[in-house]
C-alpha cells in the first residue's frame, strides 16, 4: 500500500462543493447483498435467483475501505456510517470496525442494518468501537412486514435484533420506518406506541424515489407533516432542536416527557442545502448525491498504485465540482432519470 504524509498536512476543514458545502460524513457500502427484499429497495422480480451481484474481487477489501475512510478523514469526514446492502452479511465486519477506529478525527462510526443479524453481532460490534446502529423496520403487523421485505420475515427477529443492541450499548438505538400510503401507513401509530416511553428514537422516512425498480409514485408518499398531526393528535408533541447542525431528521419530543421521534423529509422538506455526505459504493465508487446516476471509480486508482496524496487531489476535485440538490428539483421527469439503486451505492 502506498502512504505518504500528505494526510497529515491536509487541513480538516477540507473542499466546499460549489453550494458551499464541506465534506462531513461518509456512508460505506460494504456489499450490495441483502438477506431481504424490501419491495421500495430490492423488489424481488428484479433482484431474483438469477440476479449478478458483484463477485468477491471486485468489492473493495478491508484494507482498501479503511485506507479511504483515512483519506476521506483527512479531508474533513468525522461520521462514518456502514451500510449496503445488508451490511451485517459482510464477512468479519467487527475486524472493519476496529480498523476504522483508530483513524484520526474519526468521531461517530454508525452503522444501518435490517437488524436480523444483531443478536449474534451486537457484542462483537461495540467491542470493535461500534458507536451506534440504525435498525430499519416498517411494521410491527408480521403480515405487513414478510410482504414488505420480500421474504416472509416477521417483525420478532428485528425486535430481538433492537433489543440485542441496546443490550451491548449500541444505543440509543433508531428505528428507521419508511411509510407507504395503502402499505403500512396503518401501522404508523401501533409503531409510536410501541417505542413511546423508550430508549429507542422512531424515525419515519418518506418514501423516495431512489433507484429506478421501485415503482415509486408521489401519491404513495406520506408527507411528515401528516404523520406528525396524527400522531400529535394521540400524543401532544413539541420539537426539538437538532443534535447537531445540518442533521437530517427533524426532531420532536412528546409532552409527556416520553421520549422523541423524528422525520426524515426527503421529498416534502428537502435538506440538500446541508448535505455534506458522501458514498462510497461497496465496488468503490464516490457518489455525491443518493439519486446520482454514475460515481467516480476510486478502486482503479487505489489497485494502480496511486499514493494518498494523488487520492486526496481526485476526492477534492469531485467535491469542489459537486452541484448535487436532487430533491429540491425532483418532479415527474425527474423520476425516470438514470440512478443507480440505493442497495448498491448504500443508503
Ligand atoms: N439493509 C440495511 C437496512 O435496511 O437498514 C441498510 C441499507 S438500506 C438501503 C438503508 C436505509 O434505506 C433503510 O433504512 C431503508 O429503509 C432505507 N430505504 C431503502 N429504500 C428506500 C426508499 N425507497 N425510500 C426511503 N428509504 C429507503
Ligand atoms: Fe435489504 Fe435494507 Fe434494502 Fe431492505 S432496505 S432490501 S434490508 S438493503
Ligand atoms: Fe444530499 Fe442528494 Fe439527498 Fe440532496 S438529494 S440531500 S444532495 S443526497
Amino acid at each position: 500500500m502506498v502512504t505518504d504524509n500528505t494526510l497529515a498536512k491536509t487541513p480538516l476543514d477540507g473542499p466546499s462543493d460549489t453550494r458551499n458545502r464541506r465534506l462531513r460524513d461518509l456512508r460505506i457500502s460494504v456489499t450490495d447483498r441483502c438477506n431481504l427484499r424490501c419491495t421500495y429497495c430490492m423488489p424481488a422480480e428484479v433482484f431474483g435467483p438469477d440476479y449478478k451481484f458483484l463477485p468477491r474481487s471486485e468489492i473493495l477489501d478491508y484494507e482498501e475501505l479503511a485506507r479511504l475512510a483515512r483519506v476521506f478523514a483527512g479531508l474533513g469526514v468525522s461520521k462514518l456510517r456502514i451500510t449496503g446492502g445488508e451490511p451485517l452479511l459482510r464477512r468479519d465486519l467487527p475486524d472493519f470496525i476496529r480498523m476504522l477506529r483508530t483513524i484520526p478525527g474519526i468521531d461517530d462510526i454508525a452503522l444501518t442494518t435490517n437488524g436480523i443479524l444483531l443478536p449474534k453481532m451486537s457484542e462483537s460490534l461495540k467491542q470493535a468501537g461500534l458507536d451506534r446502529v440504525t435498525v430499519s423496520l416498517d411494521s410491527l403487523n408480521d403480515e405487513t412486514f414478510g410482504k414488505l421485505n420480500g421474504r416472509g420475515v416477521g417483525v420478532k427477529p428485528v425486535l430481538e435484533g433492537i433489543e440485542a443492541a441496546q443490550q451491548a450499548g449500541l444505543g440509543p438505538v433508531k428505528v428507521n420506518m419508511v411509510v407507504q400510503r395503502g402499505v403500512n401507513n396503518q401501522d404508523i401509530l401501533p409503531m409510536a406506541e410501541h417505542f413511546r416511553g423508550t430508549d429507542t428514537v422512531l424515525r419515519f422516512i418518506e418514501f423516495m424515489d431512489v433507484g429506478t425498480t421501485n415503482g415509486w409514485r408521489m401519491d404513495k408518499v406520506v408527507p411528515s407533516r401528516e404523520i406528525k398531526q396524527l400522531i400529535d393528535q394521540n400524543w401532544a408533541l413539541e420539537s426539538a432542536e437538532p443534535n447537531y447542525p445540518g442533521e437530517v431528521a427533524r426532531r420532536w419530543r412528546y409532552k409527556d416527557g416520553r421520549g422523541e421521534i423524528g422525520f426524515i423529509s426527503s421529498v416534502t422538506n428537502t435538506f440538500c442545502g446541508d448535505c455534506t455526505r458522501a458514498r462510497l459504493s461497496a465496488r468503490g465508487e464516490l457518489y455525491t448525491c443518493l439519486f446520482a446516476g454514475t460515481g467516480t471509480d476510486l478502486r482503479a486508482p487505489i489497485r494502480e498504485g496511486k499514493s494518498d496524496a494523488e487520492l486526496v487531489e481526485l476526492i477534492t476535485n469531485v467535491w469542489k465540482r459537486r452541484d448535487d440538490r436532487y430533491s429540491e428539483i425532483r418532479n415527474e421527469n425527474t423520476t425516470n432519470l438514470p440512478k443507480a439503486e440505493m442497495s448498491y451505492l448504500g443508503g
